[in-house]
C-alpha cells in the first residue's frame, strides 16, 4: 500500500525560499495560516470583549505553554509516526501525509495543515482549554469564560507558531534567534538522522523529559528510512 499517492495539486518547494518577508507570504497564502491568523483574531476579540487580564489569566497561560510541548509530542510520535493499521473493520491510517512530509520535506503540501483541520484543530484545542483550564483555574477565581479563553488563545496562537516554525525550519531562511535555529537543527536531525527522536517542533521539553533528546546526535543510529539530502547535516549545525 506504500504508493498510494495523495493528490494535491502541484508541488511547492519552500527550501528556495530565502527570507522572512517571503516565508510570511507563503504562509499567508497557505490555507492553514490563514485559518489559524483569523482563528487567533476571533478568539483574541473574543478574550477582550469578556474583561481585563489579571493574575489567573497569566497562570491559565503558563499551563497552556507548559503543556503544550507534550501534547506536541504525544501527536507526533504517536499520532503521525503510526504504523498503517485498522480501527475495527476500518483501515486507519492517520500518519498518510506526514509520510509523505518525510518523503519530501521541503514540499509545503504535507508540511503545513489543510485549512479546515487548522480550523478543526484549533478549535478542539480552544474548546478543550476553555472546558479544562477555565473549569478549573477559572472557576477557582469565578471567571471561567475569561480564563478559559486565555487559555485558548495561547493555544490557537501555540498552533500557529508550530506551523510558522514548521515552515521556517524547512526554508531555506536563516533564523535571527538562536533557539529558533537549535529547534531547526533538531527538526532537521527528526528527518535527516532519526525520525523516533527530536519530535518538538515549537520547543524540546517534551523530547527532554520522554527522553528523545539524545546529548550526542552520534549516538543515534541513522535511520533507513531518514533522508539524507545534500549539505543537510552541516546547514543544520
Ligand atoms: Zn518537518
Ligand atoms: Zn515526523
Amino acid at each position: 500500500m506504500g504508493g498510494m499517492e495523495i493528490d494535491r495539486g502541484r508541488r511547492r518547494d519552500i527550501s528556495i525560499v530565502t527570507r522572512h518577508r517571503g516565508l510570511g507570504a507563503v504562509f499567508l497564502s497557505e490555507g492553514s495560516g490563514r485559518a489559524l491568523v483569523f482563528l487567533g483574531v476571533v478568539i483574541v476579540a473574543a478574550r477582550l470583549a469578556v474583561s481585563t487580564v489579571g493574575l489567573a489569566d497569566l497562570g491559565a497561560m503558563a499551563v497552556v505553554v507548559l503543556l503544550f510541548p507534550f501534547v506536541e509530542w504525544v501527536i507526533h510520535t504517536h499520532v503521525l509516526h503510526r504504523e498503517p493499521g485498522r480501527l475495527g473493520p476500518l483501515p486507519f491510517d492517520p500518519a498518510r501525509s506526514h509520510r509523505s512530509h518525510h518523503e519530501d520535506p521541503g514540499d509545503t503540501r504535507f508540511m503545513m495543515l489543510r485549512w479546515f483541520q487548522a480550523l478543526a484543530y484549533g478549535s478542539v484545542i480552544a474548546g478543550a482549554s476553555i472546558v479544562l483550564i477555565g473549569g478549573s483555574i477559572g472557576l477557582a477565581v469565578g471567571r471561567p469564560l475569561a480564563v478559559g479563553l486565555t487559555a485558548a488563545t495561547v493555544g490557537v496562537l501555540g498552533l500557529g507558531l508550530y506551523e510558522w516554525l514548521h515552515l521556517l525550519f524547512h526554508s531555506g531562511v536563516t533564523p535571527k534567534l538562536r533557539w529558533v535555529r537549535t529547534l531547526r537543527a533538531r527538526h532537521r536531525l527528526h528527518h535527516w538522522r532519526n525520525e523516533r527522536y527530536w519530535m518538538g517542533v515549537t520547543s524540546n521539553l517534551g523530547d527532554r523529559v520522554l527522553r528523545t533528546l539524545p546529548s550526542d546526535p552520534a549516538d543515534v543510529p541513522r535511520s533507513s528510512t531518514a533522508r539524507s539530502p545534500e549539505g543537510a547535516v552541516s546547514r543544520a549545525a
